[in-house]
């Protein structure tokens, strides 16, 4: 078997998808699939191994999409519901396999266990109800996951510690605004790098296109893949053809291996 990584993008939309129920924005008519967009959310796998970064509210349809016969566990970046709404959707998985791991900042488990009381309960559970493994993510801790050492890199979305994490050669950073010099040298050298560019005007806790662009020309990675994409981006194909060579918007099943 290949002993790469497969990646594929499950979603690459901001928090709300593309298209925004009710919307009459162009973009969230557009007939272009490219531009119909799920929350983000990637997979990962090698050798037998089956991760995904992130579980927001399409993860049911993005497993359809994308069938993973197992799921060694979830990666969070953080605790927003576009990345975590998801979670009692893993009761397949969780019913052929047992408990699965979670991998989370403490204070994104925290919150889990806050908003979804019933999967942490010890005491009078409700039968059916999945059940995890949380892992505890730390900066400067390295995770052993399948072989590989992943590197969880900090940066900060306005306020709140995100995650990003680096498999070998592979850097996904998600809902970025701020990130300091020593976490951008963990992520020097990677060939694929993967970050979010909301829109091209300012926000107050995601990269703009300008900034993403420059983040990207900071790391210079062979590739790089914008996420977390909003409609105000503008049409995928349009936004495409200006982007420097190596860069590229995702879509929702982009499969890239490496
Ligand atoms: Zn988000």
């Amino acid at each position: 078997m290949d002993e790469g990584l497969k990646i594929t993008f499950l979603g690459t939309g901001t928090s709300q998808g593309i298209p925004i129920i009710g919307s009459t924005h162009p973009v969230c008519l557009s007939d272009d699939p490219k531009d119909t967009r799920l929350r983000v959310s990637v997979s990962i796998s090698w050798q037998g191994n089956s991760y995904v970064i992130d579980c927001g509210p399409d993860f049911r349809q993005q497993m359809l999409a994308h069938p993973v016969d197992r799921l060694d566990g979830i990666l969070f970046t953080h605790e927003h519901a576009d990345h975590t709404a998801g979670l009692d959707d893993i009761r397949p998985y969780f019913f052929r396999q047992g408990d699965i791991p979670i991998y989370a900042h403490e204070r994104v488990a925290r919150s889990l266990r806050r908003r979804f009381d019933y999967i942490f309960a010890d005491t009078n559970r409700y039968p059916g109800a999945p059940c995890v493994d949380v892992n505890l993510v730390e900066n400067n801790r390295t995770i052993q996951l399948g072989g590989i050492s992943v590197i969880p890199i900090s940066a900060r979305h306005n306020r709140i510690e995100v995650f990003g994490y680096r498999f070998r050669d592979f850097t996904y950073m998600t809902d970025v605004k701020t990130i300091a010099e020593e976490e951008i040298d963990k992520i020097r050298g990677t060939k694929v790098l993967v970050v979010n560019a909301l829109r091209k005007e300012a926000h107050h806790s995601h990269f703009n296109l300008e900034e993403a662009l420059a983040f990207v020309e900071e790391i210079k990675p062979e590739t790089a893949y914008f996420t977390h994409i909003s409609h105000l981006l503008g049409f995928h194909e349009e936004v495409e053809r200006e982007l420097p060579k190596g860069v590229h918007l995702a879509y929702d099943g982009l499969e890239i291996n490496l």
